[in-house]
């Protein structure tokens, strides 16, 4: 295993810097053991990064390259990724708590962001509008200038990646703030920014705390435009700031995704759905397939290949697991950890049982059984309040409107599914769930192709696909009276 560098750096203006808030320990959640220091950003750091990126701007160095030409630059930062993903993936693995090959999975996902809009740099095109012989009018998407984005612990680099690789596609100078648990992996960012050729002060990256570095820089009147990834009450936050500024911002928030089981679903399938849908990073994924509605025909078969599904993984640091297979990682922190078991415990007391897990294990670090939840009713804080961890519940229906009334009775709407054989149902249930994205038959169905974003409180505005795109621009028109 590799030695963690003992501190790391901001990275403002193309130079590493320390923090004017100090330092912060990050703890590696599999030990509980300090595992590096990290600078922490100040008010200043926050503003001298965006008096940083909007100098880039303002001096046309991106906006005037020919897109092609910066959308190689923004490919390279993929290859530089893919380059030093051993040694990222482990680094991501100590900090954050997933298992080595999801790390690896990770990585590489960031890695296909950069390649994704970096080869869509020169199709960010216009239109011309017919004004008639007098005239000749087109538009033009025009980049904000300087994009903040805020991101959060779970997939701190695959995030960081999502909205740096669209912002710089599309022409934008960008400031980074890491998250304060996770932060390392981000630093392998601005490497490749600098091994691409990107000018001091086009990618800007620091950690700080939310309410501290993270306020300041949403806050910011030289920010043109923010993008969040994160919980609500923070989203709130961002928005309420953006509106400060009159600035837009995209907000990915958090979910209580369900997916509805009928009875003529193939349970056989179905068990890999459970596996990567609430196992995967411990359950720590915003569109995790946290509540399975089975029709109560097939609940108890379903119950029971889910236990055996969470029996199955072994549990324990993820360093030690670096093949893909049946098993899981630490969860980001003790504090997480345990609120995950409050809410269990919670749901008991309402009348949830608990088919299997529900425990910490019995050893230091974040770990917390791969747990199965029977019994859970809509009215119950479980079915709506996002646990962020590796805990199923299981709900019953009887008939169609039934399950779509349960999916939809939360405040969130970031991704649904539909489990069943039957086209005609799929399609007709799959247009009633209310969410951004909506999977048939295969959990987490997609990829960076894919819009990705809420419908409710799971926030607005898209990342992934070619719509993110168009987040990071502004529409400007143009209007030549001829003689
Ligand atoms: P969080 O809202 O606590 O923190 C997210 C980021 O916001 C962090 O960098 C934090 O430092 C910063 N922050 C906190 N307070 C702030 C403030 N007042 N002003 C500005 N910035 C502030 O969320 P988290 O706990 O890090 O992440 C978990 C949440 O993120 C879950 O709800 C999850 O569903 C959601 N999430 C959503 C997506 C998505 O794409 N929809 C992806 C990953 C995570």
């Amino acid at each position: 295993m590799a030695q963690i560098k003992p501190y790391w750096q901001n990275y403002i203006d193309g130079v590493w810097v320390d923090g004017g808030a100090g330092r912060i320990d990050v703890t590696d959640p599999a030990t509980g053991e300090k595992l590096a220091e990290h600078a922490l950003a100040d008010a200043a750091d926050v503003d001298r990064a965006v008096q940083a990126a909007r100098r880039v701007h303002m001096s046309g160095v991106l906006t005037d390259m020919r897109p092609i030409e910066r959308g190689r630059m923004v490919q390279a930062m993929g290859r530089y990724l893919l380059e030093h993903k051993d040694e990222i993936a482990e680094t991501l693995t100590r900090e954050q708590g997933k298992p080595l090959w999801e790390a690896h999975i990770e990585v590489a996902g960031a890695a296909l962001y950069f390649e994704y809009y970096g080869n869509q740099a020169s199709t960010v095109e216009g239109r011309s509008i017919p004004l008639g012989k007098g005239y000749f009018d087109f538009t033009e998407n025009a980049p904000f200038g300087v994009s903040a984005q805020i991101i959060p612990w779970n997939y701190p680099i695959e995030m960081s990646a999502r909205s740096l690789s669209a912002g710089l596609t599309t022409g934008n100078a960008c400031v980074i703030k890491s998250p304060e648990m996770t932060p390392l992996t981000n630093a392998y960012l601005a490497k490749a920014a600098e091994a691409a050729g990107f000018p001091a002060g086009a990618v800007n990256i620091l950690c700080g705390l939310g309410h501290d570095a993270g306020a300041t820089l949403a806050g910011h009147a030289d920010v043109n435009q923010i993008v969040f990834t994160g919980s609500v009450p923070t989203g709130i936050a961002i928005a309420k700031a953006a509106a400060g500024n009159v600035v837009p911002c995209v907000l990915e928030l958090g979910g209580k995704s369900a997916a509805i089981v009928h009875d003529d679903a193939d349970l056989d399938a179905f068990e890999r759905d459970i596996r990567w849908g609430i196992y995967f990073n411990a359950g720590q994924v915003c569109s995790a397939m946290s509540r399975v509605i089975v029709h109560e025909s097939r609940h108890d078969e379903l119950v029971e290949r889910a236990v055996g599904i969470a029996k199955s993984l072994s549990v324990g640091p993820g360093i030690e697991r670096d093949t893909t297979g049946a098993n899981m990682g630490a969860m980001v922190s003790d504090g997480q950890r345990d609120r995950a078991v409050g809410i269990i415990e919670n749901a008991q007391r309402e009348g949830a049982m608990i088919a299997t897990g529900g425990r910490k294990l019995n050893r230091p670090g974040a770990f917390l059984e791969p747990t199965v939840m029977t019994d859970v009713t809509p009215d119950m804080d479980i079915a709506s309040n996002e646990i962020f961890g590796p805990v199923l519940s299981v709900l019953k229906f009887r008939d169609e409107a039934e399950a779509i009334g349960i999916a939809n009775g939360t405040p969130y709407g970031l991704v649904g599914g539909v489990f069943t054989r039957d086209l005609d149902r799929a399609t007709r249930s799959a247009r009633q769930i209310r969410a951004g994205q909506v999977f048939v038959n295969e959990w987490f169905a997609g990829g960076v192709e894919t819009p990705f974003g809420g419908f409710g409180k799971s926030g607005y505005g898209r990342e992934k696909g070619r719509e993110a795109l168009w987040n990071y621009v502004q529409t400007k028109n143009i209007a030549i009276r001829l003689s």
